[in-house]
């Protein structure tokens, strides 16, 4: 497509205001192309001509030598740079050589694996190797009768970790021709491998070459990830191999267009809430649809991804009905037959668009599309480059524009776009050490197979802590030759890979007698989001929850036409358990330990939709909730305070404004949810004004523990994120507000005054604290005459 056009036709338009904040071009990059040093059979030559690969890219054929010398490998190069190749090429050559070896092939989703089977089949089909290659999928869809059969003679087996973990390791004896011969173990888009679902990856893998070793088989590992800060890291940390990187990308690329989009402040004057972000990306689906323009559009949320969905289709059936009927939404909850509709209708170029949740943004095949509109940050820079890059291939020029929210990391990246063009992706983070994930895959490992002690250091350091608390627990029992797992059935099917416990709470909509599960939310979460009263949105229909039952975990709600939503008041308090490490931040001191954390929804306020206007206050009794977990805590010098003080700062606010940017600035590090922490301002327990961040995971998941290691950069990004936003006095888009999943220190009997935290505060306190002493004192100045101003 001819981006720049349409970029200035969009200029042009009498109704543009100003939202586009930055462009930047990406220029084309040529391919650069290596032979193998090993040799390929002639007939898997024969099989990449009939694709139309007459050479290899460099990272191609890097990594078939180093994975046919039976090197470890993990390749990080760009999206649709061929990364399949670098896996299908060594394991089909294997095959041909060695019959009876065998490959499995781990991806994160279903979807994503028959993607990858469906042209694999396609490949063996059309270059004969039907005789050589035989691969299938197995996964919780493939029949029962199916499976012997698939157990005997596939060679290439496709399937994600849920299901090796679930039904291929606890009967690893019916396998046991498979494993004996296995010889490739390939782990795609290893980047979806973070936080829980990686931790408990890791003891996966564990598992799984202890059964390869049991049957005599040592496999090598191919793994594939997106950019990443730290895919060796990464792919080590799952797998516990010395992997060797490959991460020059020789794929070719057209030139890209990337806009940053920031919708307009609704009252210039006033400059406190930007207009939807959500209107302005529909308008812009619409303007590149009537350009012929094939588009995806990424939604944080699966109702926005409906929303757009609607809103384009809605405005174009007045103007151009025939493109209303080129448009589909796409997100998880649907059925995986509508899914492949949508897939193959994209690819076929019988759809022109469709409205996404991220459910797109791994490597399923669509097509080609023209252009990509990234509808709000969508946590992490590793995923909005994925999103982007599912727009423009090879030689064709693309087009990427990011709408930011008003909310701020949006609003920061809007201001600083060289963040978001010359900072590195993030890291992504696992803790296989987490005791509760440890104990899981433990008692797992040990109804596999006797557990020896020997073989425990391989699960981590804590491995045999956990074990013996196993044991004491009656779920181990020691026997001559390890642990054996004690008790009756599979541990398998008490975890799941997904979450920590597998508790959650079932909503349950009851209107007008029915009794139907609408949706689900974990059991931490649902005292804030389901409390009695509580308006929850779903499909963008309001519900109101009549009754939120904690024994039986559900809350049963109905639905109402509401004109407003509800905000739950939440207090929280965090005791520190056990202190680990410390240090010295900028004159003031940094933590890390074990932390006990309480919450407790007290109340809920309702607002009007639209207008924010509040009106009404409600007190809740729910009991508190506790977990233990790992936190960072900071606590800035007594001098800076002194001086915040001294100009009649509120220090309690100022700190309160840090935590709220600490919250959002730790996902833009650690690969994390802005969900996955929490944060508290706290003075009595510590002696000292001080700021904690913890993981909101019973064990820690290793957050804190990156907030503690970069607590440097984490403020520096912080002020960073205050200093750049063009409000007086503190906006949603920097300092807060109350971020709804960040608990806020609150007596329920007081009335509730939370506002918006002092941005001058919380400006003078982070200069404080991190500027050289020389600057401070005139800076000090400044916040003293600019706070006299806003405390009036
Ligand atoms: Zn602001």
């Amino acid at each position: 497509m001819d981006a720049e056009g349409f970029i200035s036709r969009l200029r042009a338009q009498g109704d543009y205001e100003g939202q586009i904040a930055a462009v930047r071009v990406f220029p084309p990059r040529p391919a650069q192309f290596a032979a193998p040093a090993r040799p390929i059979a002639p007939a898997l030559l024969e099989l990449l001509r009939r694709e139309g690969i007459g050479q290899l890219y460099v990272h191609q054929a890097l990594a078939y030598d180093l994975v046919r010398a039976g090197q470890d490998v993990v390749i990080a190069t760009g999206t649709a740079s061929g990364k399949s190749l670098c896996y299908l090429l060594p394991v089909l050559q294997e095959l041909v050589e060695n019959a009876a070896s065998r490959a499995l092939c781990l991806f994160p989703t279903k979807a994503l694996a028959y993607d990858q089977l469906g042209a694999l089949e396609r490949m063996v089909t059309a270059g004969g190797l039907e005789g050589v290659a035989r691969p299938a999928c197995y996964d919780g869809d493939t029949p029962t009768h199916r499976r012997p059969g698939i157990r005997r003679n596939a060679s290439i087996l496709f399937s994600n970790p849920d299901m090796l973990h679930q039904s291929i390791l606890p009967y690893h004896a019916r396998w046991a021709g498979f494993f004996a011969g296995l010889r490739y173990v390939v782990l795609d888009e290893i980047h979806a491998y973070r936080g829980i679902f990686g931790s408990h990856v890791a003891g996966v893998v564990r598992r799984l070459l202890r059964i390869c070793h049991h049957y005599g088989s040592q496999p090598v590992f191919i793994c594939c990830s997106a950019s990443l800060a730290n895919p060796q890291e990464l792919a080590e940390k799952l797998t516990g191999r010395q992997m060797r990187l490959i991460d020059e990308d020789g794929s070719p690329r057209g030139g890209r267009w990337f806009v940053i989009w920031n919708p307009p402040w609704e009252e210039p004057t006033v400059r406190v809430f930007r207009r939807s972000g959500n209107v302005e990306a529909y308008k812009l689906l619409i303007r590149l649809l009537e350009e012929g323009a094939g588009t995806i559009a990424f939604a944080k949320a699966r109702v926005v991804a409906e929303l757009l969905y609607r809103y384009a289709r809605d405005g174009l059936e007045r103007r151009r009905p025939e493109l209303a009927r080129k448009i589909r939404p796409y997100r998880g909850g649907y059925l995986p037959v509508e899914r492949r509709q949508i897939e193959r209708a994209l690819a076929r170029g019988e759809l022109l668009a469709v409205c996404s949740t991220n459910a797109l943004e791994l490597g399923i095949d669509i097509g080609t599309l023209d252009a990509a509109i990234v509808v709000g940050f969508p946590g992490t820079l590793c995923s909005l480059w994925q999103q982007v890059g599912r727009a423009g291939r090879r030689q064709d020029e693309s087009l990427a524009i990011f709408v930011a929210y008003d909310d701020p990391v949006d609003q920061y990246l809007a201001r600083k776009p060289e963040f978001l063009f010359h900072r590195p992706v993030e890291q992504a983070i696992i803790d296989p050490q987490n005791p509760h994930i440890l104990a899981a895959q433990l008692a797992c490992a040990a109804r596999e197979l006797a557990l020896r002690r020997e073989e425990l250091s391989a699960f981590g350091p804590l491995a045999e802590a956990v074990a013996l608390e196993l044991a004491r627990a009656g779920r181990l029992r020691a026997g001559a030759n390890g642990y054996h797992y004690a008790m009756p059935g599979l541990p398998h099917h008490e975890t799941s890979l997904r979450t920590i416990s597998n508790a959650t709470y079932a909503i349950v909509d009851i209107s007008g007698g029915r009794e139907e599960v609408i949706g689900q939310v974990d059991s931490i979460s649902a005292p804030e989001l389901v409390y009695p009263q509580a308006i929850y949105l779903h499909q963008g229909e309001s519900y109101i929850v009549r009754q939120l039952d904690l024994e039986a975990r559900l809350a049963r709600v109905e639905r109402i036409d509401a004109d407003y939503y509800t905000q739950p008041l939440l207090w929280s308090e965090c005791r520190v358990e056990k202190e680990v490490l410390s240090g010295e931040l900028h004159g003031g001191k940094r933590f890390f330990g074990e932390v006990a954390v309480r919450w407790q929804t007290v109340g809920f306020r309702k607002f009007k939709f639209h207008t924010m206007e509040l009106i009404g206050q409600t007190r809740l009794e729910l009991p508190a909730q506790q977990i233990r977990t790992a936190g960072c805590w900071l606590m800035p010098p007594a001098e800076a305070l002194q001086v915040l003080r001294a100009a009649g700062h509120d220090v309690f606010e100022a700190a309160a404004g840090v935590r709220n940017l600490l919250a959002v600035a730790l996902p833009a590090l650690a690969m994390c949810d802005r969900y996955d922490i929490g944060g508290v301002v706290d003075s009595a327990q510590f002696g000292a004004l001080t700021i904690v961040l913890y993981d909101r995971y019973e064990g820690g998941m290793g957050y804190a523990r990156h907030a503690y290691e970069h607590a440097e950069q984490l403020l520096q990004l912080a002020y960073e994120l205050v200093r750049s936003c063009e409000c007086e006095r503190g906006c949603p888009g920097c300092v807060g507000p109350p971020n709804l999943r960040v608990p806020v220190h609150h007596d329920p009997d007081v009335a509730y005054t939370y506002k918006i935290p002092d941005k001058v505060a919380t400006i003078a306190l982070l200069r404080d604290w991190l500027e050289p002493a020389v600057v401070r004192a005139s800076a000090a100045d400044d916040g003293l005459r600019a706070s006299s101003v806003s405390l009036r």
